[in-house]
C-alpha cells in the first residue's frame, strides 16, 4: 500500500510504501475511497496542543509514532475479511468509524470506543485514510452510508459526529430554548444543520467575522453575535434575551470559553468542543451555587454515527460544501486548511474511489 504520511512534524507530508496489512480475527481490510482532511490533522502534522500557561502537549508523548497516515474521516471498499469478520462482504462500502479503543473494555464492548483508555484511533495511532489501505478492527466499526454521497458521508466519521455527540450532551431542550454555539466554521454551520435536522428552533450563533456570521445566518441560525473584543457574554445574554442553559464552544480558546462560561444562567452547561488551545479560570463558588456543568466532549460513539447516518438518509440534514482533491495531493490538502483557503470541508479523493 501507499500512503501520504507524516514523515517529520512540521514537514510535507512524504508519499511512502507500506507493506499492506493482512487482516486477522474480526479485523476487515479496507481500499480508501474518501477520506475528509480535519483541522485536528493540523495538530497531529505539528505533533503539539496548547494547554495555555506556556504548557505543551506533545502528541508523541501520548504514543502517536512516526511515519503515520493520518485522516480519521474514512470511506472505504471492503477488500479482505479476517477469518473471524463476519456481517460485511467484500465490494461492501462503509464509513470507517475511526475512534476505536483496546476492543476488550467495558467502554468497548458497549460501543462506547471513543471513551477507551487505551484508544487506537484510526489516523492518530494507527495508519488512517491518507493511505491507500485501512484496517478497521471489528465489522461493527463500519457503518453503511446507504444512498449517502460518500464524500460527505466520510466527514460525518469525525466534523459529523462531534457536533451531534456535542449537541446530544445538551438536549433535551424545548425547541425555542437558546441553543448557543461559538464558532461558525465548518463545524458550527454543521451544528445548525443537525440541530435544524432535530426540530431545534433557536440557534444563536457566536464569531469574529462579520462575514461567518452572515453565513451563519443563512444557513439557519437565528441570531449571530460579534464574538470579538469585550462585551461577549453581555452580547450573547442580550440577543439570547437572558443568561443561557446551553452553550457548545467548537472554538474552546482562553477568550470564548469564558464569554461562553460567562454567560451561563443556573443550571447552566457549556460543552466544549474546539481544541484551539488556552485555559478557564473557573470561580469555584459560582459552580455550585449556579449548579452549572463543564463538559468535555471528544469525538462520539460509533452510535452517535449510525444515529447521525440515519438522520441524513431522511434528508433532513443539508450536505455541506465538499471540495474534492486527488488523494496524492494530501500536502497540498492539508496546507490549503493550514492556510485558511477552505470553504467547507476538504476531501481526498481516492484512486479507488
Ligand atoms: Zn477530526
Ligand atoms: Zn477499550
Amino acid at each position: 500500500m501507499r500512503a501520504w504520511a507524516v514523515v517529520e512534524n512540521d514537514a510535507p507530508l512524504k508519499e511512502i510504501e507500506l507493506p499492506t496489512p493482512e487482516p486477522t480475527g474480526t479485523e476487515v481490510l479496507l481500499e480508501t475511497t474518501y477520506c475528509g482532511v480535519c483541522h485536528s490533522d493540523l495538530h497531529i502534522w505539528e505533533g503539539r496542543y496548547d494547554l495555555g500557561g506556556g504548557k505543551v502537549m506533545s502528541l508523541k508523548d501520548r504514543g502517536v509514532v512516526l511515519p503515520l497516515a493520518m485522516g480519521h474521516e474514512i470511506v472505504g471498499r471492503v477488500v479482505k475479511l479476517g477469518p473471524e469478520a463476519t456481517g460485511v462482504k467484500v465490494g461492501d462500502i462503509r464509513i470507517v468509524y475511526p475512534w476505536v479503543g483496546c476492543g476488550k473494555c467495558a467502554q468497548c464492548l458497549s460501543d462506547n470506543d471513543n471513551m477507551c483508555l487505551n484508544g487506537r484511533s484510526l489516523g492518530v495511532y494507527q495508519n488512517g485514510g491518507y493511505g491507500t489501505h485501512v484496517v478497521a478492527p471489528h465489522p461493527r466499526h463500519l457503518v453503511d452510508l446507504g444512498t449517502l454521497d460518500p464524500a460527505i458521508a466520510a466527514t460525518y466519521a469525525c466534523s459529523g459526529i462531534t457536533v451531534y455527540s456535542a449537541i446530544r450532551k445538551v438536549l433535551p431542550l424545548p425547541a425555542d430554548e437558546p441553543i448557543v454555539l461559538v464558532g461558525a466554521g465548518g463545524l458550527g454551520l454543521n451544528a445548525i444543520a443537525i440541530l435544524r435536522a432535530l426540530n431545534h428552533e433557536n440557534i444563536v450563533m457566536v464569531d469574529t467575522s462579520a462575514e461567518k456570521r452572515a453565513g451563519a445566518l443563512k444557513a439557519g441560525a437565528s441570531k449571530a453575535v460579534d464574538g470579538s473584543g469585550e462585551g461577549v457574554a453581555a452580547r450573547i445574554i442580550e440577543a439570547c434575551g437572558g443568561p443561557v442553559l446551553a452553550v457548545i464552544d467548537l472554538v474552546n480558546g482562553t477568550g470564548s470559553a469564558r464569554a461562553a462560561f460567562e454567560a451561563l444562567r443556573k443550571g447552566g452547561k457549556l460543552v466544549q468542543v474546539g481544541l484551539f488551545g488556552g485555559e478557564l479560570t473557573l470561580p469555584l463558588p459560582l459552580m455550585p451555587i449556579k449548579a452549572l456543568t463543564v463538559q468535555g466532549s471528544y469525538v462520539g460513539s460509533v452510535t452517535d454515527l449510525r444515529e447521525l447516518v440515519a438522520l441524513a438518509q431522511s434528508g433532513a440534514v443539508p450536505a455541506l460544501p465538499v471540495t474534492t482533491i486527488p488523494q496524492s495531493q494530501a500536502n497540498e490538502a492539508l496546507m490549503r486548511l493550514r492556510d485558511g483557503r477552505v470553504n467547507g470541508r476538504i476531501v481526498l479523493k481516492a484512486e479507488a474511489a
